[in-house]
C-alpha cells in the first residue's frame, strides 16, 4: 500500500460517511437515543502500534464485544473442559437473542449469543463467587486488556436492566435446564453491567491486538490470556461472532470478529492486528452498518483475509 496508514484510514471513513442507513438499537432506550453520528476506526498491531481516525476518543458501551473477552476469563477461571460442559462452540445461525440450545445437552450453542454469554458470566471467578467479585473480575480484566482503567456507564446499565425481560426469560430457561445454577437476577445484572463498560475504538483495538498477540498485551507486555485460550476465543469468534451472518462474513471478509448493538465491531487477525470500528446505526442483523463496510473495505484493500494466500 502506497498511502501512509493514517491518510488511508481517513480516506476509508470519508468514503463511507454518506451511508446513513440503519438505525440505533431500539430495544435499549439509552442506545435508541444515542447520537448516531460518531464514526471511528482504530488498528493496533500485534507489536503495539496504534493508528486511528475519526472519533477515536468517543466512549460507548462495549455491549456484545464483551462476550469473547468474558469467555476468555471464564475459561481461565474454570478450565476449558468445565466451560465446554456448560456452553457449546457451534454456529447458531440465529439472532443474538435466540435461546439456541443444543439438542440433548441443552447447552447454549456458543458464548457469542446472549444465552451463552449469560452462562459464561455465571462461570466467572469460581463456583459460588459473589456477584461483586464477578463484576470486578470483568472490569479488571478489560482494563488490563485496554491498558487503562475502564468504568461502567451507569445510565446504560440501568436503562438496559429495566428492559432486559428477554435476557431474564432466557436466564430462567437456562436455570430450568441446569445450565445456570446461580441467582438469575444477579447473573443477568452482572452480564448487563459487563455490556455497559465504556470503551473507545482505541481500547477495543488494543484488546483485540492482545488476542492477536496470543494473549500478551502488546504495550504493557502483560500476559492476560493464556495462548490456548486466545486460540479458543478467536476460533469461536470466527464461527459465531457475527450471529446469523457469520458464514457470509467469514467467507467474504475473513476476519474473526465480534459486533455489539451500540455500534462497535472488532476483528482479530492472528499475529497481525486488532481492528475496531464504531458507528451506531445498525443493519438488519444488528451489526453496525458502516463498521461492517469498513471491514469489507480493509479486507479487500489489504488482503486482510484469514485465508488469503500469502
Ligand atoms: N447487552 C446486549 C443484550 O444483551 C448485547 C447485545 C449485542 O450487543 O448484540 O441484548
Amino acid at each position: 500500500m502506497q498511502t501512509p496508514v493514517p491518510d488511508y484510514l481517513h480516506e476509508v471513513l470519508d468514503s463511507l460517511r454518506e451511508d446513513n442507513s440503519g438505525e440505533t438499537a431500539q430495544y435499549i432506550p439509552e442506545l435508541a437515543n444515542a447520537d448516531p453520528t460518531p464514526f471511528a476506526l482504530s488498528i493496533t498491531t500485534a507489536t503495539g502500534s496504534t493508528y486511528c481516525a475519526g472519533d477515536s476518543d468517543t466512549p460507548f458501551s462495549i455491549q456484545s464485544i464483551s462476550k469473547p473477552f468474558a469467555y476468555a476469563a471464564a475459561i481461565m477461571d474454570r478450565g476449558l473442559d468445565h466451560v465446554l460442559k456448560t456452553i457449546s462452540v457451534e454456529a447458531s445461525g440465529e439472532a443474538f437473542n435466540e435461546l439456541s440450545l443444543e439438542d440433548g445437552t441443552n447447552r447454549p450453542k456458543n458464548p457469542m449469543i446472549n444465552a451463552g454469554a449469560i452462562a459464561a458470566h455465571s462461570l466467572l471467578v469460581g463456583k459460588d463467587a459473589t456477584a461483586a467479585a464477578r463484576n470486578q473480575r470483568v472490569l479488571d480484566m478489560f482494563s488490563s486488556l485496554a491498558g487503562r482503567e475502564l468504568s461502567v456507564d451507569e445510565d446504560v446499565y440501568r436503562s438496559e436492566l429495566t428492559t432486559a425481560d428477554h435476557n431474564f426469560a432466557m436466564a430462567h430457561m437456562l436455570r430450568k435446564f441446569g445450565i445456570l445454577t446461580d441467582d438469575v437476577h444477579e447473573v443477568v445484572a452482572g452480564y448487563t453491567r459487563q455490556c455497559s463498560i465504556l470503551v473507545t475504538v482505541n481500547d477495543l483495538s488494543m484488546m483485540a491486538a492482545t488476542l492477536a498477540n496470543g494473549g500478551v498485551q502488546p504495550v504493557t507486555r502483560e500476559r492476560i490470556i493464556d495462548a490456548d485460550t486466545a486460540r479458543q476465543v478467536m476460533s469461536v469468534m470466527a464461527v459465531a461472532g457475527m450471529y446469523d451472518g457469520a458464514g457470509d462474513w467469514l467467507t467474504r471478509v475473513g476476519i474473526p470478529a465480534k459486533s455489539g448493538v451500540s455500534g462497535g465491531l472488532v476483528g482479530v487477525l492472528p499475529d497481525q492486528v486488532g481492528v475496531a470500528a464504531f458507528s451506531p446505526r445498525l443493519d438488519s442483523h444488528g451489526n453496525s452498518q458502516r463498521s461492517r463496510r469498513i471491514f469489507e473495505r480493509l479486507s479487500s484493500d489489504m488482503d486482510m483475509h484469514l485465508f488469503a494466500p500469502s
